[in-house]
């Protein structure tokens, strides 16, 4: 096979190991902050939106690790320091749990914002894009969250690790065990690892038309024209309302045909995020499916942290794409 040599720096050290094992730590953390978690662990951003301890415990660790391993990298990640900076109990709750994650013997608080900083890069010919934490608001209310991370050439997704904590192995399997993470290499499949880094299996996404999965946050989407749409397309049965990119993780184990994400008519202008989407599609793409915008348009990972040239995100098991292109045309 030929080798594919951006993925391989001169060290020798694959990118693919390094997002695995920052992710796989990342979940560590994150589920330690929420066994123990007191409610001045999250604070507001000036959007309104949740940030917590965990967002930036999780950004800090992942950060270290890609610089350590790859100091020339840019990421392009969700949050930064300011925030922190402003608050020094926050702070001091943040150093607190990145250093019960961290070999080194006692990091400061300057250091653990210089880690976050790290993630502070401008999108380019190759990056790094991560979210600490994708859904927070599933994180607080012990949902479904994930933790997303993925590596960007020249605008083409080569690599995404999407660790998802409390996902069980088998979506309808309610007592099942916990604790997913999906890993999908450019041309090499998507893998579902368990969060302890133990390899479960190829996964594919399904030929069936079946179900459909939305956001849970109503804000988020337009739950009833995904209705429609699904009405449009045969499929009877209700939504899998899901938090964060784990969406796209159901996607390709075949556990839904579909993942449609439509502006809510209350934010008409608004755009996707880069992180919340690039280490989704190339799980969904690796394990067999589609991924576009509402208009069928490719994803543009090269015009900023937001997706200007895109609207909305249609997500399918690649056999259902033009149909639910087609039926959005006609319908909206
Ligand atoms: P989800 O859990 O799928 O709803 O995705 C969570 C993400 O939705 C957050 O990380 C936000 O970046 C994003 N978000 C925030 N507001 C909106 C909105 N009005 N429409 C679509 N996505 C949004
Ligand atoms: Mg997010």
């Amino acid at each position: 096979m030929k080798p594919q040599t951006h993925l391989i720096e001169p060290k020798g050290k694959i990118k693919k190991q390094t997002a695995i094992d920052a992710v796989l730590k990342a979940i560590q953390l994150c589920e330690q902050i929420q066994a123990e978690m007191v409610s001045t662990d999250a604070i507001q951003k000036s959007d309104r939106s949740p940030v917590t301890v965990a967002d930036f415990g999780s950004q800090a660790l992942i950060c270290k690790a890609i610089n350590e391993a790859f100091p020339t990298d840019t990421i392009v990640a969700e949050e930064s320091a300011q925030a922190l900076q402003e608050n020094a109990p926050l702070l001091e709750r943040v150093a607190d749990y990145v250093n019960r994650f961290c070999e080194e013997t006692e990091v400061t608080t300057e250091t653990v914002c210089e880690w976050i900083n790290k993630g502070s890069g401008e999108v380019g010919p190759s990056f790094w894009t991560l979210d600490p934490i994708d859904g927070t608001k599933g994180f607080l209310r012990r949902d479904q969250y994930a933790i997303a991370l993925a590596y960007i050439v020249e605008g083409v997704v080569q690599l995404g690790v999407l660790g998802c904590p409390s996902l069980p192995y088998h979506l309808d399997a309610t007592d099942a065990e916990r604790g997913c993470l999906f890993v999908a290499i450019r041309g090499q499949g998507t893998h579902l690892y368990t969060k302890t880094g133990e390899l479960l299996k190829q996964v594919y996404v399904s030929e069936a038309t079946y179900r459909f999965a939305e956001s849970v946050e109503s804000t988020h989407g337009d739950s009833e024209a995904h209705g429609k749409i699904a009405n449009a397309l045969g499929i009877t049965d209700p939504p899998v309302q899901m938090d964060s990119q784990v969406k796209y993780g159901i996607v390709s184990r075949g556990e839904a045909s579909l993942y449609i994400r439509l502006p809510n008519p209350a934010y008409p202008d608004y755009r996707e995020c880069i992180w919340d989407h690039a280490a989704g599609l190339i799980v969904v793409e690796e394990a067999g499916g589609t991924v576009t915008d509402a208009n069928g348009v490719p994803l543009n990972f090269l015009v900023g942290k937001r997706m200007h040239e895109n609207r909305g995100i249609v997500a399918t098991n690649g056999k259902l794409h033009q149909h639910v292109l087609k039926a959005l045309s006609s319908k909206l």
